[in-house]
């Protein structure tokens, strides 16, 4: 069985193989060109992502060159998707998604919400650079969502815990008390938040909502489990 590193190698090398595999393979490891990213529907950069998540999670991430990538990039990007994360050491996009130098715009922030700056980066990403999908990615055992439940009090983390208020206030006493070891609960706060985030870009972005009216962009929330490494997509 041909690896991906082996075949990426031997594209670059020159070795010829079957057509319909080279074309699946090469399209992994090629660069994000202009035109290959202007080529990319949103539903391709979602089909992308969940591709890339299912090579991660069962241990087969496409192996590669990155220095040949920085090569590849110096001249330009154009990435086909931005993701929004947490700064979880264990939710990294690129890796989560198994996607390579070039290919996504990220902004990471403890709890993956949004707020003017990132809102800004998002346009940037979308509206100027031509990214084809917007992810916000939340994860389980979020630190963040748990001091948010915990209410907890520390130094700017005070004020950075307000940006999960709306989804706390999903909560309903049918969610059990409110303690960061009640898993449930800490899950549910951690889902309503990537999904309300999601949803407040079309409010707050009228350059956001113009894209996705024009279906030139998809806005989608996801959940990474930091247990398998699964990617479930909740929108
Ligand atoms: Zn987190």
């Amino acid at each position: 069985m041909i690896t991906r590193r082996m075949f990426c190698g031997c594209v670059a090398a020159g070795f010829s193989f079957a057509a319909t595999a080279a074309h699946a393979q090469s399209t992994e490891c090629a660069v994000f060109t202009p035109d290959r990213q202007k080529a990319t529907t949103p539903d391709d950069a979602i089909a992308r992502l969940k591709a890339g998540n299912e090579r991660f999670s069962s241990s087969k991430t496409v192996n590669y060159d990155p220095m040949a990538q920085v090569k590849q990039t110096a001249g330009g990007q154009a990435p086909f998707a931005a993701v929004v994360a947490c700064i979880d050491s264990r939710s990294a996009p690129e890796l989560v998604f198994d996607q390579r130098i070039g290919d996504l715009f990220c902004c990471r922030v403890a709890g993956n919400f949004v707020n003017t700056d990132i809102i800004g980066s998002l346009e940037y990403s979308t509206k100027v650079a031509g990214a084809k999908a917007i992810v916000i990615l939340g994860h389980n055992s979020c630190g963040a969502i748990k001091s948010a439940v915990d209410n907890v009090k520390l130094g700017n983390i005070t004020a950075l815990l307000k940006n999960f208020q709306p989804a706390l206030a999903t909560l309903t006493k049918a969610d059990g008390h409110r303690d960061s070891h009640n898993d449930p609960l800490v899950q549910k706060v951690a889902e309503a938040n990537a999904r309300l985030t999601a949803a407040s870009l079309l409010k707050r972005s009228p350059i956001i909502k113009a894209l996705v009216d024009a279906k030139q962009l998809r806005i989608a929330a996801a959940m990474h489990d930091i247990k398998t490494g699964t990617v479930s997509w909740l929108s």
